[in-house]
């Protein structure tokens, strides 16, 4: 499993959301409250978008020594961060850590595909060969996005594109854990599936999390199976449909 957060609204230090708070990502990496489904840390790399502007690696988030001062001087309204603890069998390289990422859609997973390859092969060979041929990584969550952005490119909604690949993608490989998470700069879309998940609204901002920063009140956990929808001013949550 991973963790990841988004946040939109009024511009904000990077480092308020990785290093500043009690339970910041960067804590998270080494100590989450809320490990599921294998893995006890997230030291396979971690990844962090603010903007259209990306920065991954391999290592461990608290072990970047850049990361800190970069975080404490860069001010933005959309950020997308996630820590990683690769799935058995999968590579730990940067390129396989979220955020996926074409111009200002931001995308990570937290989960894993049932049987990848072979159960999700039939979808993914649907994609045009030159996203086959691309992919970031040669992991689930890779094709995941490939699926999920071929979608936004064909002016699918946020909303509807996540849905529509996590109800295909369970229909293929059941069981399979789809914490989606997604942005364009205007909207956080996240799901619920086999994963921890809370939103925090604030008076010109709204928080996506795997687990809440702080004890601090207004932190609201989503139940599994749900679609989140978040903007600054309003967050809708519906259910999922039943796999
Ligand atoms: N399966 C994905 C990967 O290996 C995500 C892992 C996770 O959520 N821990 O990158």
């Amino acid at each position: 499993m991973c963790r990841h957060l988004a946040y939109l609204g009024t511009p904000i230090k990077l480092s308020e959301l990785l290093f500043d708070p009690p339970n910041a990502l960067v804590r998270q990496s080494w100590a989450p409250r809320d490990m599921r489904g294998g893995g006890t840390i997230n030291a396979d790399g971690f990844g962090v978008a603010w903007g259209t502007t990306r920065f991954r690696s391999a290592m461990p988030m608290w072990s970047d020594t850049a990361l800190p001062q970069l975080a404490a001087t860069t001010v933005s309204g959309v950020v997308l961060a996630a820590v990683r603890s690769a799935t058995v069998g999968m590579p730990v390289t940067e390129t396989a850590s979220a955020p996926f990422q074409e111009g200002r859609w931001l995308f990570s997973h937290n989960g894993v595909v049932r049987g990848w390859p072979g159960s999700i092969a039939k979808l993914a060979s649907r994609l045009p060969t030159t996203d086959l041929m691309t992919l970031d990584a040669p992991t689930d969550s890779a094709v995941l996005w490939a699926l999920i952005r071929d979608r936004l490119r064909a002016g699918i909604s946020l909303a509807a594109a996540v849905t529509e690949v996590v109800a295909e993608v369970e229909a293929a490989a059941p069981e399979s854990r789809l914490n989606l998470l997604l942005t364009d700069g205007s909207q956080i879309v996240a799901t619920t599936v086999g994963h921890s998940l809370s939103f925090c609204k604030r008076a010109d901002a709204v928080l996506v999390s795997s687990e809440p920063l702080d004890d601090a009140p207004g932190w609201e956990p989503v139940p599994d199976r749900h679609l989140l929808v978040a903007t600054p001013s309003e967050v809708t949550r519906t259910p999922l449909g039943r796999a």
